[in-house]
């Protein structure tokens, strides 16, 4: 065992560990907010028109109500609804539904087309199914356009396009306890029936919006990233790309109608570090209203792929690289197949996990405390670096621990506020921004006029507000709701099940393991699931419903593990991990504190045991 001074001695060389916790504390205390998550409207009723319209769509589709049965159904067809279609396709399930509210398949990267949106992890552990559909991504970072037709790719290869009813919303899916089936309505006057429910609908897809006062007075152009108006800023998604060139009529290149415009974005999240450098290029001014600075780093380019690895590699290379990334993430890995932005962070971050064995757990968490703060405190010095005027250095800065928000990587976003055009608003004083006007937005007292406002605020994260996350309710025994029996916290047999709605399985944040490639983490969850489903069926039973001592063991296991990451989740800047500072329902105050790794050999070792323990089946 270590001796505590020696680890103190090795953490602390270069970090005034108390100054910076002082600072820390200083700055998460100035963005609390009461009302927490409550600070947010939702895309709905008066705001529906943030989260409903669908520019994408050729023609409505016109079909008679259905009112027949199947065996599954799957409600959305983004990434965990496509990847379920595929195991049910693989799996010999033929009698399956999709229901997806958009024209097509896709779920986030069929709404967010904004300009540089792409994703921000590496395209190869992301993207589902590479190796099945026999596809590789151009670049390391995909940009959406490219995501979208591998959505549509994974549709067809799994003749998946037959089985789908687009533009159809989900109401409501009530369990019949006579019939033994779910009965879904939809906003198409349909009223399914099926044997099994799959609720894949994303871990955050409704857009939010924050409640600032005056926000339905401005008179100009406004909408949510999700629901970019290229009308108003010209371009159109093809433009997403950095590089994108014009097409000869002045179109596809540029934000083209924005030259004499003024631009508000309120946001510099993961979305709002992407967008911001396109309107910083084509906008003749920008305002940037930041409440907190994001840590972000530069990405290093974008390689192509090289089609002599992309040829080399071996069967299984996919989900090895996966696992070898969320490795990487926690310190826990040989190698780095990766080899990126993300994860020369991580193991800078997690160096310290190579002594683990000789520390003590406070001795651990110490470390892990300091080593987090030597990072930011890098990403800190690059920002100073980067940016000219070392006011605009100083408000950029982020003063929280690197695992209190997700991080962000970008070659061009730091750098755009060095241009004469680009001013940051630091909001951070009055949380948030103070108001919204006919003209324009109001901060720190004074009145910025602008002729467009961009929503760069998120999305409802389903494990937060259960209810709006969703989006329609699920009525389970006894007509019981979802958000009734929830209302106190979850309670779930690894996060998917859940007592009293029987045959009916949850895909998302929830009680299972936190993964930052949300690709991998979905991906294990629907395998699981769709596991679960396939050996009912083959037993033949037509329910099959968690037993309430399953469920008790697991919410133990997760409310006792969850006192691990508490403190941590307390000292963070506000944010959706921590359920903006309020922590219960926060995304990683419910998660396995063990992480999506560890999580997954749980659910491999029960799949193994072959008895769908903790379930009762009938038939
Ligand atoms: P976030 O929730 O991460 O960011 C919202 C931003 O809006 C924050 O900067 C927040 O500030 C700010 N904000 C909210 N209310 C106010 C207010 N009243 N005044 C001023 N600012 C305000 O949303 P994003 O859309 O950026 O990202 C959401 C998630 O989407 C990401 O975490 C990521 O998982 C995913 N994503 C993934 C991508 C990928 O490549 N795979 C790309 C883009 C997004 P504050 O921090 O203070 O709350």
């Amino acid at each position: 065992m270590q001796n505590h001074n020696t680890v103190e001695k090795n953490a602390t060389a270069e970090i005034d560990v108390e100054a910076w916790r002082e600072k820390c504390r200083q700055e998460r205390d100035k963005r609390l907010r009461e009302d927490g998550e409550s600070q947010y409207i939702h895309a709905l009723g008066d705001f529906s028109e943030y989260a409903d319209s669908d520019p994408f769509i050729d023609k409505e589709i016109i079909r008679e109500p259905l009112t027949d049965e199947i065996e599954v159904v799957v409600i959305g067809g983004g990434f965990s609804g496509l990847m379920a279609g595929a195991q049910l396709r693989s799996r010999g399930i033929s009698s399956f539904r999709i229901i997806e509210a958009a024209g097509d398949f896709g779920g986030c990267w069929y709404w967010n087309r904004y300009p540089g949106a792409q994703c921000d992890i590496e395209s190869y552990v992301y993207l589902p199914l590479l190796e099945e559909t026999d596809y590789m991504p151009k670049e390391k970072y995909s940009f959406a356009a490219e995501i979208f037709e591998h959505c549509q790719r994974v549709g067809h290869r799994y003749d998946l396009y037959r089985n789908t009813c687009f533009q159809t919303k989900v109401a409501g899916i009530e369990w019949d306890d006579e019939s033994s089936r779910w009965i879904i309505r939809t906003n198409r006057n349909d009223a399914m029936k099926a044997r099994f429910v799959m609720v894949a609908v994303g871990v955050g897809s409704k857009p939010k919006l924050p409640g600032i006062q005056g926000i339905r007075d401005f008179e100009g152009p406004n909408f949510h990233t999700s629901h970019w108006d290229f009308e108003f800023t010209g371009g159109d998604p093809g433009c997403a790309r950095w590089d994108a060139k014009d097409d000869g009529e002045g179109g596809t290149g540029k934000l083209d109608k924005l030259g004499d415009k003024v631009v508000a974005v309120i946001g510099t999240g993961a979305t709002g570090i992407q967008c911001i450098p396109y309107l910083a290029r084509d906008a003749k001014q920008v305002y940037v209203f930041q409440r907190t600075p994001n840590t972000v780093s530069l990405r290093g380019g974008n390689p192509e792929t090289d089609p002599e690895w992309a040829e080399n590699l071996e069967s299984g290379w996919q989900k090895k690289r996966q696992e070898n990334f969320e490795d990487v993430v926690i310190g826990k890995a040989q190698e780095d197949l990766v080899d990126d932005c993300w994860t020369h962070l991580f193991t800078e971050a997690k160096a310290f996990m190579k002594r683990a064995g000789e520390m003590t757990p406070e001795q651990l968490m110490f470390e892990a405390e300091v080593s987090e703060y030597k990072v930011v405190n890098r990403v800190q010095k690059e920002i100073e670096q980067l940016i000219d005027n070392q006011e605009v250095a100083e408000a950029l800065k982020p003063w929280y621990r690197l695992s209190c928000k997700r991080p962000g990587y970008n070659d061009e976003y730091i750098p755009a506020f060095n241009r004469s055009n680009v001013a940051l608003v630091d909001v951070s004083e009055s949380k948030g921004v103070e108001k919204i006007t006919k003209d324009g937005v109001v901060a720190n007292g004074k009145e910025y006029k602008v002729d467009c406002i961009i929503f760069a605020t998120g999305f409802e994260i389903a494990i937060t507000d259960f209810k709006t996350g969703i989006g329609f309710d699920v009525v389970g025994r006894n007509g019981v709701s979802i958000f009734d029996h929830w209302a106190n916290g979850i309670r779930s047999l690894h996060g998917h099940s859940t007592v009293g709605f029987p045959n009916w399985f949850y895909i998302g944040f929830s009680q299972n393991g936190f993964g930052l490639n949300q690709g991998y983490m979905l991906q294990e969850q629907v395998k699981h699931v769709t596991y679960i489903i396939d050996e009912a069926i083959k037993r033949g039973a037509k329910v099959a419903e968690v037993t309430l001592e399953a469920e008790d063991e697991w919410v133990s296991i997760i409310r006792e593990n969850s006192m691990v990451n508490r403190p941590v989740l307390e000292s963070c800047t506000p944010g959706f991990y921590n359920n903006e500072g309020h922590l219960r329902g926060g995304i990683l105050s419910e998660s396995y504190a063990l992480g999506v790794r560890e999580f997954n050999k749980v659910l491999e070792a029960w799949r193994q045991e072959g008895n769908l323990k903790g379930f009762m089946l009938k038939k």
